[in-house]
């Protein structure tokens, strides 16, 4: 997959302050805040603030300290958001086949109620 940062996706409009966000958390090398369109309850986005279009592009170029401050984000916006009690699922989309829209790492927080199961079985 091509990992080449495409500088006007949405995302990266966010990070440069261009386009407003409800902000959950905000970390050195990471920023967390509210989904647009929720699909439940609680539907955060984590970002790492850092080029880096999907999670094999940023596991593999990203520094230890960006990887670190991203991981414990997320886990830190679990408890914000609400659901680390009763549980939660996250999805990073890349790609293709993955349906990815916004080509910026993200990772969804999902969880205020039951989810349901994740995908359908190959048949
Ligand atoms: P993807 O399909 O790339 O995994 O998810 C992209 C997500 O970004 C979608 O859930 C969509 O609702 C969200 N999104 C798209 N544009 C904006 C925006 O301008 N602000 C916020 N907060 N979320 C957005």
């Amino acid at each position: 997959m091509d990992h080449t940062y495409e500088d006007q996706n949405i995302f990266a409009k966010i990070l440069r302050g261009e386009i407003p966000n409800a902000t959950v958390l905000e970390t050195e090398h990471s920023l967390a805040f509210n989904d647009i369109s929720p699909q439940a309850p609680a539907h955060v986005l984590v970002i790492p603030k850092g080029p880096y279009v999907c999670f094999d592009h940023f596991a593999a170029a990203a520094s230890d300290a960006e990887i670190a401050d991203f991981t414990r984000a997320v886990g830190e916006v679990c408890r914000l958001a609400g659901v680390a009690a009763d549980g939660y699922r996250l999805i990073a989309n890349a790609g293709r086949d993955g349906v990815q829209d916004v080509p910026h790492l993200h990772v969804h927080v999902l969880g205020g109620r039951r989810l349901g199961r994740m995908l359908s079985p190959v048949s």
